[in-house]
C-alpha cells in the first residue's frame, strides 16, 4: 500500500457537519463499534487511519484513559487537529495546550477537531468538534 503523500488524514470538506458549537459524535462512534461487534463491519473497514495521524497519534497525541474498542491492546490517543483561513488545508495538528491556547486568541473563525486513534490496529474515530478563536466574548481571557 503506498500512501506516501497522500491525503490528510481528513478535510474540511469530509467533515461537513463542522458548525459553530460543540458537536458530539459518540452516538456515531458507538453506531460503529456494535456494527464491527455484530459482525457486520470487518475490522479493516473501520481501522484505515491515515498513517499520518497513527504518525501524530504516536508522536504528540495524548493518551486517554479509554481503551481501543476494536483491538482492546492499547489505550486510545487523542490528537486535535484545527483548520482556518490562514492555517494548511490539511489542518494544524496541535499538541500543547498553550499551543491551543495561543490559537484561541486568533480573530479568526477557526474549527478544532479531535480525532482518537490506536496506533495498535489503526481505529480511529472524530469525537469532537469545536469552535477555537474567533471574536467571541470570553470570560477571562487574560490577554
Ligand atoms: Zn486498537
Amino acid at each position: 500500500m503506498s500512501v506516501q503523500g497522500g491525503p490528510p488524514p481528513f478535510t474540511r470538506g469530509d467533515l461537513r457537519s463542522a458548525s459553530r458549537g460543540i458537536v458530539d459524535h459518540r452516538l456515531a462512534r458507538r453506531h460503529l463499534i456494535n456494527e464491527f461487534r455484530r459482525g457486520r463491519l470487518r475490522q479493516d473497514q473501520v481501522c484505515d487511519a491515515h498513517p499520518e495521524l497513527i504518525r501524530a497519534a504516536t508522536n504528540v497525541g495524548t493518551e486517554s484513559r479509554s481503551t481501543c474498542p476494536i483491538c482492546q491492546e492499547a489505550k486510545l490517543r487523542l490528537v486535535t487537529y484545527v483548520f482556518g483561513s490562514r492555517l494548511p488545508s490539511h489542518g494544524r495538528c496541535v499538541s500543547t495546550a498553550k499551543e491551543m491556547a495561543a490559537l484561541n486568541q486568533r480573530a479568526e473563525d477557526l474549527t478544532a477537531y479531535v480525532v482518537e486513534a490506536c496506533v495498535s490496529c489503526k481505529w480511529h474515530h472524530l469525537l469532537r468538534i469545536l469552535p477555537v478563536g474567533g471574536r467571541r466574548t470570553r470570560m477571562a481571557s487574560g490577554g
